[in-house]
């Protein structure tokens, strides 16, 4: 048997979006700004998606840019930004975001003369406001928090964030919201720049989206030609933002459905593991918790492996990597013991019942 507990990293591509992607792959090839006929249809396909999208968050059809995934739109936002304002050098983030926002301030600042506040999360696992009203000051530039954290599942409230920085600065306000849309109700009201990406929602990789509000000014980060508002250059991968419109769609409608089974499925993980294992966080997304057991992760996560159980211990961007988790270590976690538990619908309960089966022998036999 094979259980897939590692929606965090990635998830499996939704049939009907696979289905729709090879239809299209199969008719369409020209290059959607081509101006003859064939090329004008795939171009129509395109924004047709593009005004989906906003419909469904709310937003302009131009504040949706396509990208090839969260990484790119979080570059893009955070260093596009600045380098379309050289003047203000004064930037705020968390010290538990994404590599792909992290490193991209660490960037800025040792390579291109920005100060740079991090913030550490609270005992709760979240970034406060307080903290951030402390450190805003005339120069600043931008602050850029996520939504929901992907090692512990920790929710910040953006909407507070974006509406104090909105209200009392001239900063900007983005949030890497790849982690929660899909799973908790979006308010995107207060953010002028938010990440998102396909492949978290049952969508394909290699596509997402920055969304940016209509009075945002951005450097592009890939020069190129007209495409995407002459933001980001390169060919469009036409088919694929055509599909992503549909993953988005299916996500939220899947969010509504499904949320009954989630609950009961987070609720049975946790009166499970209550007795045989210590429970690092699971209070922020329902479908992410973060344990420590007695065995170091390392041997945990291969004898379930061994069982055809798929988990992983921190970001899979940093899997291959030496360097200290920074969410861990913030939240005063062993990162040699913890482990992370993600699931979604696509899940059933028979499954998790193999995972704490498992679970209870492995710690048994290394005890
Ligand atoms: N932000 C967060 C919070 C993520 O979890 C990930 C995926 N690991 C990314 C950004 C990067 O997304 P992508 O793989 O689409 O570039």
């Amino acid at each position: 048997m094979k259980v897939y507990l590692d929606h965090v990293s990635t998830t499996p591509l939704n049939n009907e979006v696979k289905e729709t992607y090879i239809k299209l792959l199969n008719e369409y090839y020209c290059n959607s700004d081509a101006l003859y006929d064939d090329g004008v249809v795939i171009y129509e396909m395109q924004e047709k998606a593009r005004n989906h999208i906003a419909d469904l968050l709310g937003l302009k059809s131009n504040e949706i840019i396509f990208t090839s995934g969260a990484c790119e739109a979080n570059s893009l936002a955070i260093k596009g930004l600045c380098f379309n304002n050289p003047s203000k050098k004064h930037l705020i983030t968390s010290i538990y975001e994404h590599s792909s926002v992290f490193n991209a301030f660490k960037q800025l600042e040792e390579l291109f003369g920005y100060e740079v506040t991090y913030l550490a999360p609270n005992s709760n696992g979240k970034i406060h406001l307080d903290d951030i009203k402390k450190y805003l000051r005339e120069d600043t530039l931008l602050v850029s928090i996520m939504l929901v954290n992907n090692e512990i599942g920790s929710i910040n409230d953006i909407n507070e964030i974006g509406e104090y920085i909105k209200k009392n600065t001239d900063a900007y306000f983005h949030s890497d919201i790849t982690q929660g849309i899909g799973k908790i109700d979006l308010d995107l009201s207060n953010v002028d720049l938010a990440s998102f990406s396909a492949h978290k929602i049952h969508g394909l990789k290699g596509s997402g989206a920055l969304i940016k509000k209509q009075y945002v000014q951005l450097q592009p980060i890939i020069s190129g030609g007209q495409q995407e508002f002459s933001i980001r250059g390169g060919t469009s991968n036409a088919l694929v933002n055509v599909v992503l419109a549909k993953t988005l769609r299916l996500a939220l409608e899947n969010k509504e459905k499904y949320h009954k089974q989630i609950n009961t499925m987070h609720e049975y993980l946790i009166n499970e593991l209550k007795d045989i294992v210590n429970i690092n966080y699971c209070v922020g997304i329902e479908t992410l918790i973060n344990i420590s057991t007695s065995i170091k992760a390392e041997v945990l996560l291969n004898a379930l492996n061994q069982k055809g159980i798929m988990i992983s211990s921190k970001s899979t961007c940093g899997s291959r990597s030496n360097e200290l988790n920074r969410t861990l270590k913030a939240m005063n976690i062993d990162e040699d013991y913890a482990i992370r538990i993600s699931f979604d619908y696509t899940n059933t309960l028979e499954e998790l019942n193999y995972f704490i089966d498992n679970l209870k022998e492995i710690l048994v036999k290394y005890a």
